[in-house]
């Protein structure tokens, strides 16, 4: 079965696949929308079906003052 990536909207073949919160993206797309850091799965953020790393996400859309991350 071929899913597609979420980001560029192509398809996902099994072999080259990255799942992480339920889609399945390329190795090259599954990077921070707004830094492009790599971000491995299952260890990342997700706002509007994008994905972004732990700290960009808190940045902008996490509660304000927080400092869970470093
Ligand atoms: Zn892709
Ligand atoms: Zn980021």
């Amino acid at each position: 079965m071929i899913s597609y990536c979420p980001i560029c909207a192509k398809p996902v073949y099994f072999a080259e696949r990255k799942r992480s919160l339920g889609k399945d993206y390329h190795p090259l797309c599954l990077k921070c929308y707004r830094c492009k850091r790599q971000l491995s799965p299952g260890q990342h953020a997700e706002y509007d079906e994008k994905p972004y790393c732990n700290h960009c996400y808190l940045q902008h859309f996490g509660p304000r003052g927080k400092t869970t991350f470093n």
